[in-house]
């Protein structure tokens, strides 16, 4: 990410206003307790939402440091609980999680060629009718 020097002295000063930062001019720039339980909750987000992107959607690495990082400051604490549940049921429910998303990631290979899945024969367009009639 690049970070111009006028963009960085307008997110200190939002920061500050906040209550998470204290900076004198042209000193240096520390974090409040405050600031600290809130770098540690966006980083904690950012861990689960990075999670879900790579390893259950297959996002490539860079883009979904990316968005982890966009999505993370806007994401409600009740989706991302929820999403972090999702993450814990793959990985420790033991009622064959793993091949579910195997499954789904063949699935979504195919899905995003345009083609059926050769596993459940489910295609792209299957899915877009489905959702263009239902919700
Ligand atoms: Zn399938």
């Amino acid at each position: 990410m690049q970070v111009t020097v006028p963009s960085a002295s307008e997110a200190i000063r939002a920061l500050k206003a906040k209550g998470y930062l204290l900076h004198k001019s042209y000193g240096p720039v520390r974090l409040t307790t405050r600031g600290a339980r809130k770098a540690e909750e966006l980083a904690e987000r950012f861990s689960i939402l990075r999670q879900f992107l790579v390893d259950v959607l297959k996002v490539s690495p860079p883009t979904a440091d990316q968005e982890a990082c966009e999505i993370e400051h806007v994401v409600g604490p009740d989706t991302l609980t929820r999403l972090n549940a999702y993450l814990v049921f793959l990985m420790q429910c033991g009622q064959d999680t793993a091949r579910l998303t195997q499954h789904f990631h063949e699935f979504l290979e195919n899905y995003l060629a345009g083609e059926a899945c050769p596993d459940c024969g489910v295609t792209p367009a299957t899915l877009k009718m489905d959702s263009a009639s239902g919700s």
